[in-house]
Formats: C-alpha cells, structure tokens, sequence
C-alpha cells in the first residue's frame, strides 16, 4: 500500500518546502507518515466538514492548502473547535498534510494554474525566488560504480545543472550547480551514495541567483481585451458574481499578473512592471487607491482564486501516483468550505 510519506515526497518535489514562506507551516500536520492510505481527499480547508466527508468517502489523507494548525498549539481540548477537529482526526486515523506558500511559490503551482484558468500564455513568476546559486562539488572512483550511481540518482533533481571532468584513469570530479534551496537534495542524495568511504564535498556560493519559482505569475492573452470583456472573462472562469476593482482604464488588457489569495504586497511591482491588471483577492481600500490609474486592480476573492487548487492536486496527484501498483481514489472535495457570502 502507498504510505502518507509517499505522498510527502511527490508534493515535496512538485513544490519544494525550502521555498516556502519561513512562518508557514506545512508538511505533515496531524498523522503518521508510516500510515498506509486509503485514499486521498484535496481540498482547500480542512474544517469538520472536510474530516467528515474523508470518513464518509473512506479515505484516510487529506491534503489541503491552507493548514489546518497555523499558530502553535497550546491545548488540545476537544471542547474547543479545533481540539475536536484535530481530536476526531486522530481518532479516526485520518492524516492531514499542508502545501501552502509552497505551492503558491512553485513551478507549475496555483498561480500557474490560476494564470491558465483565466486564460494567460507565456507564464513567468511575478517577483522571482532568487535563491543564491551555488556549486557543490566531490571526486568519485569510476571503479566501483559510484560515480554511476551518483548520475542515477542527479537526473531526478530538479533545476540543477552539473558537469563531469576526469582527473585521472579512475576518478572523476562533479561539479554541481544549481539554487541554494536544492542543495540540500544534493547532499542527502551524496550521502546516500553507495561508498565505502565517506565522499569529500566541497561547496560555495556563485556570483548571481537562479529563479524560476516566485510569488505571483504573469503571462499574455492571445488578443487584447477591452476591460469590461476582461473582467466579464475572470468572471465567469473563476465562477464570481461580483469583483472589486480599481476604476477601469481606457485602455487595452493583455499583460496580466495573478496571485492567489492574499496579494496586494505584490501590487507595486505590478504597477512596475508595467502590467494592464492584477487578479488576487483580500485587498484594502488604500490599495485600490494605490492602483488607481496605473492598472485594473482586481479582487476576485480569496476562495475564488485559490480553489483551482482542488483541481490541479488532484490531477498531479492521480498523474504522479498512476504507476504505483496500488490504485487508490483521489477525490476533490465535495464541500465548499467558502466561508464568505455575496448577499
Ligand atoms: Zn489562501
């Protein structure tokens, strides 16, 4: 049976925990990484209703964006929400995972996936993560299939470059470079390594940074649109009645920036960048202000813009796990845990 850890490490590839945000709190939150699953429930939230429907779907992981334990813990008391939450969690063996500023942040993650729902190309981060570049580097023997092994075990890193040299008939030198935030793969991997003697690493920071992760992404329409046939376009892909925008601009809409969720520190370098408009949500009144005349300020909800993660979990999810002997249902959630309401 596939075990929770096993989920961990495709969601820790697809979305890398060294990129998230230092306060978050994601990863496994409440289980057993040993636990064999039964299946897997996505969605945003976790509330109570969530833990019922995994119970009542028979299914013993949840993997939710927002975590379900954020500020630390002091009581478990199931006379308190969250006590009885966690407290039937564990009782019923239900695990709960966190992927949150991870996934917003990651190649390939919400924001990508929010930039191609409302019908953006040519997708690039927003504000880049620039971890530093670093190179690690050892010597190995061609002797005794070290070296072998060590490219084996390379090609499943990503965003990482490397090189090889002989340095004599049996020894070669790898030089690996890459963001400082994969080195840390490159090191368990090195240790890992079937040597009989310990590998010598050495390792230093390079000139300049690597991107390709980032807060926000930014991308093109195909055409221009006029900004009532934009805003009619975010509308009806995201499923809203109602936005809060900025004073509409007469002037055409083509290079367009989305984050899901929270996004507004973002929105100076929008405005930077020379953007038409920006999507995200929990905006302020001085905002708008702030938008005012040099793009269309969007807010399109905070469950409105990030739900596409339901989706798009569960579709990597069901694609990563398709080779596993074991097939286990993988079930976007049923409820909508939208706590605000339009009336
Ligand atoms: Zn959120």
């Amino acid at each position: 049976m596939i075990k929770v850890q096993e989920v961990l490490n495709i969601l820790n590839e697809w979305a890398p925990p060294a990129v998230a945000w230092e306060k978050d709190n994601i990863g496994l939150l409440v289980g057993d990484p040993g636990a064999e699953i039964t299946g897997i429930l996505v969605a945003l939230d976790v509330t109570s209703e969530v833990v019922h429907e995994a119970r009542e779907r028979s299914v013993n992981l949840i993997v939710a964006h927002h975590p379900v334990i954020f500020h630390p813990v002091k009581s478990i008391r199931v006379d308190t929400p969250q006590g009885e939450l966690l407290s039937v969690a564990l009782s019923a063996g239900i695990n709960i995972v966190a992927v949150h500023t991870n996934i917003d942040i990651a190649d390939d993650g919400l924001n990508h996936s929010l930039a191609r729902l409302i019908g953006l190309r040519h997708l690039e981060p927003l504000d880049a993560v620039t971890g530093h570049s670093r190179a690690i580097w050892m010597e190995l023997s061609s002797m005794n299939g070290v070296a072998e092994d060590l490219e084996r075990r390379l090609v499943d890193v990503k965003n990482i470059s490397w090189r090889k040299q002989s340095i004599d008939e049996h020894t070669y030198r790898y030089e690996i470079h890459g963001p400082s935030w994969r080195m840390g793969e490159v090191r368990d991997l090195v240790r890992k390594l079937e040597s009989s003697e310990p590998v010598d690493l050495g390792e230093v920071s390079l000139a300049g940074s690597v991107s390709g992760y980032g807060l926000g992404v930014m991308g093109y329409f195909d055409r221009e649109f006029t900004a009532h046939e934009f805003l009619q376009q975010v509308k009806e892909r995201l499923q809203v009645g109602v936005l809060r925008t900025s004073p509409l601009l007469d002037r055409p809409i083509r290079r367009v920036a989305v984050c899901g969720g929270a996004g507004s520190s973002l929105l100076p370098l929008a405005v930077t960048r020379g953007l038409d408009a920006f999507v995200t949500s929990d905006i302020s009144y001085h905002s708008f202000h702030d938008a005012a005349g040099a793009l269309l300020l969007v807010d399109a909800g905070h469950y409105e813009t990030e739900q596409v993660f339901i989706e798009s979990c569960t579709q990597r999810l069901k694609k990563e796990l398709m080779d596993f002997p074991d097939r286990i249902p993988i079930l976007p959630v049923r409820t909508c845990t939208n706590v605000v309401h339009y009336v």
